[in-house]
């Protein structure tokens, strides 16, 4: 029998993910908020619901990718919510980068009614969720984890089993202090470089190469030379990243100063109305500061 798929969220990564779903011939049933976001899903044949709990009533595998945690939470527990109409052997997989801790307390929800859960958040952007392309970093049972490794690769390359409830989250919280960590050092050498009346473009060029060159230097530095801050991946998402790293090295008594800082920064462009650009756009602070 073939296994009927469900996806609830479909923003700038779900609706290219869940387009995947379908390309590889999928039979798909699609939940967006705003119902005008399900039009290229039905399009491409899946079936729009009017709830994420009539997903659950019609799919073995539902996949979520929402904002938030209290988002996911909404969609998985609230009125209407997947565990209304889940069925016991369901597999309830949520591709948003939420707090691990909640995450685990889903699972602990869903397993009550004979249903499994993965955490698997992504990187990769919006580029990778188009070209399939991204890295799916996953927490949860083994044996839930290889019923779903076949739809995964139609979503991604680098999907790796990191540990049980709560570890793809854990994994993702790294992968996010290692991009924001990289954008502050990538601001400040393109701004040192200007301030100095050197192209930055050339120092850029010049950097690619070398120990110094990464993928945040090739992606957020173009985008920092062209000041154009177009997401991407937003700044309110990224300082709800690494709010959910903080709390959690609060928690731990654990000090992240590097995170810290550039938490601060993402602060500021919230405060400065720029939540919507870019997180790139940590460069505007930097030159703020030195005028
Ligand atoms: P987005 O474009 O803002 O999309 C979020 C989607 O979730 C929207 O369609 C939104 O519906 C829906 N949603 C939010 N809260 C909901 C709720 N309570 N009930 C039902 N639907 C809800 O964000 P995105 O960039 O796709 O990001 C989604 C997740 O992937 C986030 O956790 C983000 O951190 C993660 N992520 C993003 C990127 C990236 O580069 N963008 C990369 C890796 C991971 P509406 O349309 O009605 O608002």
């Amino acid at each position: 029998m073939t296994t009927k798929l469900g996806f609830v969220g479909l923003g700038i990564m779900g609706r290219p993910m869940a387009l995947n779903l379908r390309k590889a011939g999928h039979a798909l049933w699609v939940y967006g908020r705003r119902p005008e976001t399900m039009k290229p899903l039905s399009e491409a044949g899946a079936t729009a619901c009017a709830s994420p709990k009539e997903v659950a009533a019609n799919a073995d595998v539902v996949f979520v990718c929402v904002s938030d945690t209290p988002d996911v939470e909404q969609v998985i527990l609230g009125d209407g919510g997947l565990l209304q109409g889940v069925r016991p052997g369901s597999v309830v997989v949520d591709m948003s980068t939420i707090s691990p801790a909640a995450t685990r307390r889903f699972a602990a929800e869903l397993k009550k009614r004979g249903a499994d859960m993965l955490d698997a958040p992504v990187s990769g952007g919006e580029v990778g969720a188009i070209n399939a392309t991204l890295s799916i970093m996953v927490g949860g049972r083994p044996e839930a984890f290889a019923r779903v490794q076949p739809y995964f690769v139609a979503m991604g390359k680098n999907i790796v089993h990191v540990g049980d409830h709560g570890a793809g989250q854990v994994a993702k919280a790294c992968n996010q202090v290692v991009v924001a960590v990289t954008i502050e050092a990538v601001a400040e050498a393109l701004t040192f470089a200007r301030k100095n009346g050197v192209d930055p473009a050339k120092v850029r060029d010049a950097l690619m190469g070398g120990f110094a060159g990464s993928k945040i230097l090739e992606v957020h530095g173009k985008r920092m030379l062209d000041n154009d801050f177009k997401p991407g991946f937003k700044v309110k998402l990224h300082q709800k990243d690494l709010k959910i790293v903080m709390d959690d090295a609060h928690k731990l008594g654990l000090a992240l100063p590097g995170a810290a800082l550039a938490a601060q920064h993402l602060n500021a462009l919230m405060g400065a109305g720029d939540a919507e650009l870019d997180s790139a756009a940590i460069v505007k602070v930097i030159e703020r500061m030195s005028g």
